[in-house]
């Protein structure tokens, strides 16, 4: 591998740390995880590591028209993110139904997220940026924002903490779990990438899955191309390698 050392890029910058087992992926809405880390999770699945999602939301604000009705929105992305998971090969697909556009990070948010991650038990999580990002507000939705820093206030010092939420423990007989990595998607300064050049096809009729979303847009594979060539030049790949990059946390031991 070719690497822009100037960017200060090794390979320690690269792909999946060693000990991974199981992944979880908490987002606010269905296709946030396609879009986002849809060829990154297409290289776990192919090295046999176990992915589950926790979708935040039912993206019911979501859509481009007003044909179809409003209260059908809900099953239709739960489906459409089935159907996207399937092709990346994750099955494991916990909906928390919380509505669009309302998400914040409380305790009843942190709580079902800690609920999720004591029972998948993962090594890696991997979520969106609680940080804003003024480069490219879209990626900093209010709702994945909120994903993000619930996840992040989940994760430390929540679901290691046998004593919060004592009632997982108590009632539901979650015991505690320590997770050791977490990747951010959409940061503004990510430090660990992903070459997904073969899944990007995979990538794309995942994100296709999506119909309700992006079956309007007349060059949806030249789009996220160009971001994933703007990734892969950000780490220092050569020209024609396709990247995902997140910012990569070791949480304490
Ligand atoms: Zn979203």
């Amino acid at each position: 591998m070719s690497l822009n050392t100037a960017n200060n890029v090794s390979a320690e910058n690269f792909g999946v740390p060693e000990g991974i087992e199981r992944v979880l992926v908490v987002t606010a809405h269905p296709d946030d995880v396609d879009f986002g880390a849809g060829g990154t999770i297409a290289t776990l699945t192919d090295m046999g590591i176990s992915v589950s999602y926790c979708i935040c939301t039912d993206g019911d604000a979501g859509g481009f028209d007003d044909a179809t009705d409003r209260s059908a929105i809900p099953a239709i992305r739960r489906a459409e993110q089935v159907a996207a998971g399937k092709v990346l090969g994750v099955t494991d697909i916990n909906f928390l139904g919380y509505r669009d556009g309302y998400l914040e990070p409380n305790h009843d948010v942190q709580k079902d997220i800690v609920r999720i991650m004591r029972k998948v038990k993962p090594q890696l999580v991997i979520t969106q940026t609680p940080e804003r990002n003024w480069e490219r507000l879209p990626a900093t939705h209010p709702d994945h924002m909120a994903a993000g820093e619930a996840t992040t206030r989940a994760l430390y010092p929540a679901v290691r903490n046998p004593y919060a939420y004592p009632e997982l423990r108590n009632e539901e007989g979650l015991e505690a779990w320590t997770v050791s990595w977490l990747w951010l998607q959409g940061h503004t300064e990510p430090n660990h990438w992903l070459d997904v050049t073969e899944k990007f096809d995979r990538k794309i009729q995942a994100i296709s899955s999506h119909a309700s979303q992006v079956s309007h847009l007349d060059d949806l594979a030249g789009m996220v191309k160009e971001w994933q060539k703007l990734a892969a030049s950000r780490a220092g790949l050569p020209e024609g390698k396709l990247a995902e990059g997140f910012r990569q946390i070791k949480l304490p031991d």
